[in-house]
């Protein structure tokens, strides 16, 4: 019987005996021993005996013909995009493009420099809502998601525009997030505290333990803002509201985690319940060369498990959430329920997030907002998408772009950072890769053994190849 081997296969050596497999648009994660992995990417499947070989082909890493595993792409990729498109569209308000922080690493650095409109005047804050239930109306039927990002959105010049926006989510019984420095949480802790109810959580950075912190996240005089955060989470806490501390990693802070973690433990905010952490990746969208801060993926993270090795207890915490490139394989090996292959990048391909902004235009990523050559449609002074500018974004897709077209990884992938392409690239069909093969090979040589530790406790019964 002729076979071919499936495009989506990812193949990842453990030890001199074992490597682990991954076909990227079934799902399927085995561990397999190398000399028969050997033989398939010889193409000499004659020499494997049946039961691996029946099993390769079940699982789809295997063939008979090409042309069902096409079908199979175009199935998944049907029903995906199905549930994707009928997704409602989230809505997020920016009240202001000003921030009274300068953190090192900001990507709106700029903005008044590019734009003009620092705060959302009344009249177009009015028009943002009449656009929200207009895009709802037309989308879904009601409002179910908004959202407060800046710019800084809790300003004191901002306080009233933030209260209208929790009284429109009240009155349409919808959940708020808010994105915040966290600096002036005592200024509006008051109508923060009268919406309660309405507000999911709060997402606070902190960079570091205090002096890591006041380095890199600091008031435009210099002066560092982590005891101002350190005090709002308080307030939060006292006040019976729900934050999300984000802790931004680079690698050039990435080793303070565990004093970072420490200081917490003593705040008792690791124990609290309403209080989540996690860890966030700090990158650059515009450029695709490394330094001394932003690295190659796989390189942070063998820093990382080297913390990890020493502080066990933050692995369990943090996990790897941080490495795209691993989501996708911790989660099936985690057991997660329905895990499906993603086929787009981020909500920009389809357009879930319609961010609405002091310069009355429509924004479908947030990196891009201030930047008017970017918008996808505007709400002011009348409601208008921008054809040519939505296209932009929906057509990013891993059919368009050639290069992702012949990628193992576009199933979980789904074309890389549209934004990045578009800064780098310059509208060229050419995409910016997440580093797979580096990141996942450099994960199983540090943590396979693991891995395939829990296969042979846990899973050794249904361990196909073997
Ligand atoms: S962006 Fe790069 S890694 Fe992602 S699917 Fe395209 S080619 Fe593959
Ligand atoms: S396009 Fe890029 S920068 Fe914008 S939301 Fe998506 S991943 Fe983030």
């Amino acid at each position: 019987m002729e076979l071919y081997s499936s495009k989506y296969n990812y193949h990842g050596v453990i030890n001199s005996k074992h490597s682990l497999i991954n076909n990227t648009l079934t799902g399927a994660v085995d561990i397999i021993e190398n000399n028969i992995w050997n033989l398939i990417e010889a193409q000499k499947f004659n020499l494997i005996e049946k039961d691996p070989l029946s099993n390769l082909i079940e699982r789809g890493y295997l063939y008979g013909d090409p042309k069902e595993e096409k079908k199979l792409f175009y199935t998944l990729y049907n029903s995906f995009m199905k549930k994707a498109t009928s997704r409602p569209i989230r809505f997020v308000f920016c009240p202001s493009y000003y921030c009274n922080l300068k953190c090192i690493y900001c990507f709106e650095k700029n903005f008044s420099y590019y734009n003009s409109h620092q705060f959302m005047s009344d009249a177009v804050f009015t028009k943002s809502v009449d656009a929200m239930e207009k895009l709802a109306e037309e989308y879904s039927g009601r409002v179910y998601a908004i959202e407060l990002f800046g710019g800084e959105p809790l300003l004191k010049r901002t306080k009233r525009t933030v209260e209208k926006i929790l009284e429109a989510a009240k009155s349409r019984k919808t959940s708020v997030t808010i994105v915040t420095n966290g600096v002036n949480i005592e200024k509006l802790i008051d109508i923060l505290s009268q919406h309660k109810n309405n507000i999911e959580y709060l997402q606070i950075t902190i960079d570091g333990p205090p002096d890591i912190h006041n380095k890199r996240r600091k008031y435009k005089s210099g002066r560092g803002t982590f005891d101002k955060i350190s005090n709002g989470i308080d307030l939060l806490i006292k006040n019976n509201l729900k934050t999300k501390i984000r802790i931004n990693v680079d690698y050039s802070n990435i080793e303070y985690i565990p004093s970072l973690y420490e200081y917490m433990h003593h705040k008792k905010w690791i124990t609290n319940k309403n209080i989540k952490s996690q860890l966030s990746l700090i990158g650059d969208h515009s450029s695709l060369e490394y330094n001394n801060v932003i690295v190659p993926g796989e390189i942070l993270l063998k820093k990382l498990i080297k913390i990890y090795d020493l502080h066990p207890e933050l692995e369990e915490a943090f996990g790897y959430h941080i490495f795209k490139p691993l989501r996708h394989l911790l989660d099936i090996i985690g057991g997660a329920p329905n895990i499906s292959p993603k086929f787009i990048n981020c909500e920009t391909n389809l357009l879930e997030l319609h961010i609405l902004c002091p310069d009355g235009l429509i924004y479908a990523c947030p990196e891009s907002i201030g930047y008017p050559e970017y918008a996808i449609g505007k709400f002011y002074p009348n409601l208008e998408y921008f054809e040519y500018k939505v296209k932009l974004w929906k057509e990013r897709t891993i059919f368009n772009i050639p290069k992702c077209r012949e990628c193992k990884f576009s199933p979980i992938c789904g074309g890389g950072c549209s934004y990045s392409s578009f800064l780098i690239h310059k509208g060229d069909m050419v995409p910016v890769c997440e580093r797979y093969q580096e990141v996942l090979d450099t994960f199983l040589k540090l943590r396979g053994e693991k891995i395939l530790k829990k296969f042979i406790d846990g899973l050794s019964k249904d361990i196909p190849v073997e």
